[in-house]
């Protein structure tokens, strides 16, 4: 069992796309309470791989995983997490992050996109050519735009509702492969 639900979105996003492989380097965006982390630590089973996990909030451990505690718009933290990656480049870079909920569909929607675009922002400065970037949005009117950028950096770049997402929720993932290093 996973400590959260969200666990099986991932689980049914590898299962299409089969992208959490061993001996790979991982870093899980807004990763509390950890099911996605739990998910990559034991389908990876700690074979040569690097799990970073970060979030505002703590994180119980989970074997094999490395947790940082801090807001990932912030510079700050993200210099941690190159901190621990040393020089290795990330295979692939997951952001669950999704802001503190208004009850307003626009504003929820705009600063979703915002952590998005820290996601991708940061992912292109870490992530390997060929890698993998799966990002959580809330739908609106600015997404398409986003998807657009996605695609001139990424060979494929698909919008996913995963069964496990409430069928109300206007909540979708970017699955983008592929990774476009230097262009
Ligand atoms: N994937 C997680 C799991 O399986 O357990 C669930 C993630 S939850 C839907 C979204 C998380 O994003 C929250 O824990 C929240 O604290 C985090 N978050 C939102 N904004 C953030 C930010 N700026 N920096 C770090 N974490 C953030």
């Amino acid at each position: 069992n996973y400590r959260a639900r969200s666990a099986f979105k991932l689980l049914e996003l590898d299962q299409k796309y089969n992208f959490i492989k061993p001996g790979s380097v991982f870093i899980d965006c807004g990763a509390a309470p950890g099911g996605w982390s739990q998910v990559v630590s034991r389908k990876t089973k700690l074979n040569g791989n690097l799990i970073i996990a970060v979030d505002l909030l703590t994180i119980e451990p989970i074997p094999g995983v490395n947790v940082i505690q801090g807001d990932f718009t912030h510079i700050s933290t993200q210099q941690k997490v190159k901190e621990l990656l040393k020089e290795r480049e990330a295979d692939v870079i997951l952001s669950d992050m999704a802001p503190n909920f208004s009850g307003q569909r626009f504003i929820d929607h705009v600063k979703s996109m915002e952590l998005c675009e820290f996601s991708l922002n940061f992912a292109e400065r870490v992530l390997k050519s060929g890698g993998t970037f799966l990002c959580k949005f809330l739908m609106g009117e600015s997404d398409h735009e986003f998807r657009n950028n996605l695609k001139t950096k990424f060979d494929i770049v698909r919008h996913e509702k995963p069964q496990a997402v409430r069928k109300k929720s206007t909540e979708g993932y970017f699955m983008c492969l592929g990774y476009k290093k230097n262009k």
